[in-house]
């Protein structure tokens, strides 16, 4: 019998009998491996762990705990939920697609006369934990695409047969486990019983092949995990991630709103969350003057000829507004680089001058389609704290040290740790290969200089320069992007700028699109989840609420409130006649970080006893005490 030699990731090589399966090879190697085995990596290639192995190759096992492996095991436990739908629905319902996405995997169903509800759940779930049981083989076959055309249509399977006949290969790979058939490349688990933990988490419309042309199917969401106790955490995480969710805390703080008739995605911010947001943005000011920024404004409407010359009219028009007034069109900007550069060329620069940082908190409007809409998160207007840097070549490497720091700096005062990525020169690109090299170094030397983990998104920059991505880490472990510093050879070139350089002659400056927070509307919804609501004292839009106990000391509360809002507190008060208790529970669901509660003994004493929301009882003082007190705890933030 004919041999094949192996050789494993650790370097050692070893002789089978050709046609021994990777699982084999697993198994002589350890029982462990064997048991945990889901895959196999031939020459790279990832396929079935029973793969026969008919040449000499490089072999890899891949088990349950690569991301390969979980990846496999939620599709495969996709492939377990559609056999459980054919299963108790038949013909009522066809398959379509049903890939592994994060933490699980969705299915897309069709039926003209079964609608999918969340009652039905645990019934699916049942008998997808019936079929795991009974540990069917998961095998994988190959037939022509004709005898595939017509196993499908032979099962009333229209969708599948669409997808093989666009199909350009000759020979299909379906997978079979008990009756239930799936065209797929695989791999797939050896078998059913594998699968050990998962559930049905949503049900939500999505059109075949994304197509609002299409048809409407019917999606199927689950999440799916290699054992019981991490399906728990997770559910655990989702759970708290369903009462923190901003659209929900938002209400119930009256932070913010949405109207349909005002228009999808365009934020209405109530009393308390336009505070918030007024605080941010304070906050904001004051540190990029501190860091050498000019604070600039621009306005909302530019002519549409200057996008033309921007080249956002032919590249990025339809996710602009456009209007027109007195024959002349106009653009709402989606972006604010475009006065910067008219601010910019307002005057002749010398290299003395730079570098210029143009910071302006600026309102924008892109067209995002309904569909993706979400809460703060994903909004058709919305403001960045968004700043341009012009400056030489030679000051680049230390301006994006500069925002890198700042970057710390502000992530710091969040308590938000962050991940970095940069993206580097794609196949098509504009620009010298030396500004490319200047800029990527520059952003490269700023990265190796936090000392920070990073990574390289090799070839996945904008065309028109290099950038650095921020992702930051909330409470729940969500990355979600905030910063980014984005290098930029096309606007300087089309908008002809120039800078006299010591020479004499002129120069082009260079240009760094930059945000920290980036969105304060998508920032503002990330820190109502990070902080679930109970936000620090210093943004607190109220820092606290005055509470008398009995109609006794209402007039003592009023001078308190009064002198306490005089010194700038933002403060609220509650004298109504009803139970102290029941005020301190109103208080507690509006997350007020301090109550000022007054009774008989504090309004003899001159003083309030403050009461934090987590239930702490601070010793009485006098409202100057209090003031100072609360300046006290905000100060590094001034
Ligand atoms: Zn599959
Ligand atoms: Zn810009």
């Amino acid at each position: 019998m004919s041999r094949v030699h192996i050789e494993l990731p650790d370097g050692t090589r070893r002789d089978f009998p050709a046609g021994t399966t990777a699982l084999e090879v697993a198994r002589d190697i350890s029982e462990r491996l064997a048991r945990q085995a889901v895959a196999a990596r031939i020459d790279g290639q990832l396929t079935d762990v029973t793969a026969a192995l008919n040449r000499d190759c490089r072999l890899e096992i891949v088990t349950l705990d690569s991301p390969a492996g979980l990846e496999i095991y939620r599709h495969s436990t996709a492939h377990l939920m559609a056999q459980a739908v054919k299963t108790l629905f038949g013909r009522d319902v066809q398959v379509t697609i049903g890939p592994a996405i994060e933490n699980g995997f969705y299915y897309d169903f069709y039926s003209e006369t079964h609608k999918f509800t969340p009652e039905e759940f645990d019934a699916i779930e049942a008998k997808m934990a019936e079929l795991a049981a009974a540990d069917l083989p998961i095998r994988r076959e190959e037939m022509t695409r004709e005898s595939a055309i017509e196993l499908f249509r032979e099962q009333g399977e229209a969708y599948k047969v669409e997808l093989i006949e666009d199909l350009p290969n000759q020979t299909v790979s379906l997978y079979r486990q008990g009756d239930f058939v799936d065209l797929c490349r695989g791999p797939h688990l050896p078998s059913t019983g594998f699968i050990k933990a998962f559930k049905l988490t949503s049900v939500a419309g999505a059109y075949w092949r994304g197509d609002e042309n299409r048809a409407m199917l019917q999606r199927l969401y689950a999440t799916a995990f290699p054992d019981r106790k991490e399906l728990k955490a997770h559910l655990q995480r989702l759970e708290e991630a369903r009462k923190r969710d901003h659209r929900k805390l938002g209400r119930e703080l009256d932070l913010f709103s949405f109207s349909e008739e005002a228009g999808a995605g365009l934020v209405i911010w109530h009393p308390k969350g336009a505070l918030l947001r007024t605080i941010l943005e304070d906050f904001e000011r004051r540190e990029h003057l501190k860091r050498g920024y000019d604070i600039v404004m621009g306005p909302q409407l530019l002519r549409t000829d200057l996008w033309k010359t921007s080249g956002h009219y032919d590249n990025y028009r339809e996710n602009m507004y456009f209007t027109e007034v007195e024959g002349q069109g106009y653009g709402i900007k989606p972006m604010n680089c475009l006065s910067h550069m008219i601010i910019y060329k307002s005057q002749i620069r010398s290299y003395r001058d730079l570098p210029l940082r143009f910071f302006e908190l600026g309102t924008v409007h892109r067209h995002e389609k309904s569909g993706v809409l979400h809460g703060l998160t994903r909004v058709r207007g919305f403001t960045q704290d968004d700043a341009h840097i012009l400056c030489t070549p030679d000051q680049l490497d230390g301006e994006i040290k500069g925002v890198l720091q700042f970057v710390r700096d502000v992530m710091g005062i969040f308590g938000f740790a962050y991940e970095l990525e940069i993206s580097t020169r794609p196949a098509k690109s504009i620009g010298s290969d030396q500004d490319w090299e200047r800029a990527t170094n520059a952003l490269m030397n700023a990265l190796k200089d936090t000392g920070l983990p990073f990574e390289v998104n090799e070839g996945d920059g904008a065309f028109y320069g290099p950038k650095i991505d921020v992702k930051l880490k909330d409470a729940l472990d969500r990355r979600w992007q905030c910063a980014t510093i984005q290098c930029d050879f096309t606007l300087p070139e089309r908008f002809d700028l120039s800078f006299v350089g010591a020479d004499g002659e002129k120069h082009r400056p260079v240009m760094v699109h930059r945000v920290i927070l980036g969105s304060i509307e998508r920032f503002i919804g990330v820190l109502i989840e990070h902080y679930a609501g109970n936000f620090p004292l210093w943004i607190s839009p109220v820092q606290a609420v005055v509470v008398n106990v009995t109609d006794n000391q209402a007039a003592y509360a009023q001078q308190v409130f009064n002198e306490l809002r005089a010194a700038g507190l933002r403060v609220r008060q509650d004298l109504r006649n009803e139970k102290l208790g029941f005020k301190i529970r109103e208080a507690q669901v509006e997350k007020i970080p301090y109550m000022l509660v007054i009774g008989d003994k504090e309004m003899e004493q001159g003083t309030v006893a403050p009461r934090h929301r987590s239930g702490k009882m601070l010793d009485a003082m006098s409202p100057a005490d209090f003031v100072r007190f609360v300046d006290d705890e905000c100060k590094n933030y001034h």
